[in-house]
């Protein structure tokens, strides 16, 4: 039996979406920046798939721009908004992705100062201590991540949002494992900037795109040709792009649904896991469904001498899951945010995460395995 439990990584894509690309690939396959007809066919499919995104988003085709994905979404929405709004002062977390983590202390290193908001035990944000942050330092951008990829814990960006209101600091979030999961209207949500990437949604792999509110004006991170409206140079992935577009429709199209059928699978195996072996704990909330990410559990197994050896066992066993963060699958080494809460760092850690095309019989035989290969302590002496 193969599994695939590895889905906050990356997903396997959608066949319609598989289908809709092709006609990208193969027959509309102008320069979309030329004027003559085989170009000016496929920039309107990149401009119904800017519409269709923003549609759903309730924002303004203008506040799209596609990228390679959320990496330098990520990238231009920081490194812009410092150079040019003045901005002295980062709030961020400890437990973001790299993405957001190496950008940010890549400013510092230019005088950029940067605070990190305190995390509880299980690695979530301290509000009252966000709320001093911002009160003290003007000029600031918050980039905090909606969803955490490695332990699910999320962010509460409604309360964020207001609190960057009041104090007049720039709300970045890193959506990208939260994006087509979850719904974001743009028009109710005080953020200047979000980001979504394909990939994690069964769209293809590097493409994304950075969600820039109308009332902020920044110059390009990448610059070039006139391509996205002057805000990004380089000739567009189409095919990647009109992907993106489908697959975000698709996940819109039945979000609820896939979400009941996703957290039963989640459910299920906090369940089992609980019934079947001892001392089970989970990391960060990762086992709260309502303040973690429906598609994300980490698991924290009782220390044992072969701890190191679970994910290559799982993998034998024809299981694919991550220990550390989504960007570094495979390994459990060094994980920036386990190593950020308050656990007995001994202890195995195990980051299950599931689609919609995984199955309740996958739960089983995965919980099976894991059981199999997972011997206390006590009982190894
Ligand atoms: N931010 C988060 C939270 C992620 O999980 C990832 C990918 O794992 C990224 C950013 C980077 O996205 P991409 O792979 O599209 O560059």
């Amino acid at each position: 039996m193969k599994v695939y439990f590895d889905n906050a990584a990356t997903t396997a894509i959608d066949l319609d979406v598989f289908e809709a690309m092709k006609p990208y690939m193969l027959e509309h396959f102008g320069n979309p920046s030329s004027i003559h007809s085989h170009g000016r066919q496929v920039r309107t499919a990149i401009e119904r798939s800017r519409k269709k995104v923003a549609d759903l988003l309730n924002a303004a085709p203008a506040e799209v721009f596609f990228t390679s994905g959320g990496t330098e979404a990520d990238n231009t929405a920081i490194r812009c908004t410092v150079s040019e709004k003045g901005i002295k002062h980062i709030i961020t977390s400890k437990i973001e992705h790299h993405a957001v983590l190496h950008t940010v202390e890549s400013l510092a290193k230019r005088g950029i100062k940067i605070s990190y908001v305190n995390l509880n035990d299980q690695g979530q944000v301290d509000y009252d201590h966000l709320e001093s942050l911002l009160k003290s330092n003007p000029n600031t951008l918050v980039t905090l991540m909606h969803a955490n990829n490695e332990i699910g814990n999320l962010l509460d960006i409604e309360k964020v949002g207001e609190m960057c209101k009041e104090y007049s600091a720039c709300f970045h979030s890193d959506t990208v494992q939260s994006m087509a999961h979850y719904t974001h209207d743009m028009r109710k949500l005080n953020l200047d900037f979000a980001v979504g990437s394909a990939h994690k949604f069964h769209g293809p792999k590097g493409i994304g795109f950075l969600y820039i509110n109308h009332e902020n004006k920044i110059h390009p991170f990448i610059h070039g040709g006139a391509q996205e409206r002057n805000m990004r140079g380089g000739t567009e992935n189409v095919y990647g792009i009109v992907g993106l577009a489908k697959a975000m429709e698709i996940a819109y199209s039945d979000m609820e649904g896939h979400r009941k059928h996703i957290e039963g699978l989640k459910t299920h195996m906090i369940e089992k896991l609980k019934s079947t072996i001892d001392g089970i704990a989970f990391n960060g909330v990762s086992d709260d469904l309502n303040n973690s990410l429906y598609t994300v559990l980490n698991v924290c197994l009782p220390p044992n001498d072969d701890n190191d050896m679970l994910l290559f066992n799982l993998d034998i066993a024809g299981i694919s899951a991550s220990g550390g963060s989504a960007c570094s699958s495979g390994s459990s080494i060094g994980s920036h945010v386990l190593a950020e809460l308050n656990r007995d760092q001994n202890r195995g850690a195990i980051r299950f995460s599931f689609s919609k095309y995984n199955t309740l019989e996958e739960v089983d035989y995965a919980v099976e395995k894991l059981a199999e290969l997972y011997q206390p302590e006590t009982t190894s002496v």
